[in-house]
């Protein structure tokens, strides 16, 4: 099982880390909402344990974000008393589950194994930004409402692209996303694939484009007005 800690106070993030890493769990903790994104972007997660208040923004994003490209990962909120205010939206943006500081740490290991013990959220059906919208359960794509066809593959590379919209996929995740569908792909079929999906996408008038980041992998996001 590997888990993301998202938390600001690096004592605690430290401890949390450290009990969880000591029952086999791997463990990986950022500080700040960027440094979530960029984890995200490059790893797989069983589950996120997630400040709310964390000096670059607000760890409801994250997770807002999260549900709108369809990632199902499991969330536990660990916040302040304070940021509970609004449990409800809390629990309606898609955190599964929420623990109020202080906690104790067996509280939190009890927690944090029944979240895993959850099967993760189903990912949402279609995913979409901008004026694109792929429905992931009949592969149908529609960019500014009209349908457009493409080939599988592309559409493989689409959906992981979308489900990490406006943050980098690396080129392992992509390959990892495409290969589970297809096993004889190569890396340079991957970028015969984003080629053609660029190309595409411009035809169709997608306000959307896929920028190469040069031995990191890709990003997906609003094309510049
Ligand atoms: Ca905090």
């Amino acid at each position: 099982m590997r888990l993301l800690i998202v938390e600001d106070n690096a004592k605690l993030a430290g401890l949390m880390a450290r009990q969880l890493g000591e029952r086999g769990m791997a463990v990986d903790a950022v500080g700040g909402v960027e440094e979530a994104r960029a984890a995200l972007g490059v790893a797989t997660y069983d589950a996120i344990l997630l400040d709310l208040g964390l000096p670059d923004g607000d760890g409801r994003e994250i997770l807002r974000r999260l549900r709108a490209a369809g990632e199902g990962v499991r969330v536990l909120v660990v916040t302040a008393r304070g940021a509970l205010a609004e449990r409800v939206d809390l629990l309606d943006s898609g955190a599964d589950d929420y623990l109020v500081k202080p906690f104790s740490i067996e509280e939190l290991l009890a927690r944090v194994r029944a979240l895993l013990r959850r099967p993760a959220q189903a990912l949402a059906p279609v995913l979409s930004a901008g004026n694109v919208a792929l429905d992931t359960r009949t592969l149908t794509l529609r960019i500014d409402g009209a349908v457009c066809e493409m080939p599988p593959r592309e559409l493989r590379v689409l959906a992981a692209l979308l489900s990490h919209h406006g943050t980098l996929l690396s080129r392992e995740r992509l390959e990892q996303a495409v290969y589970s569908f297809d096993d004889e792909v190569t890396p340079n079929a991957i970028e015969a694939a984003i080629s053609r999906l660029r190309r595409r996408l411009e035809q169709a008038g997608a306000t959307l484009s896929v920028t190469a980041m040069r031995g990191l992998g890709y990003i997906l996001a609003e094309r510049a007005a």
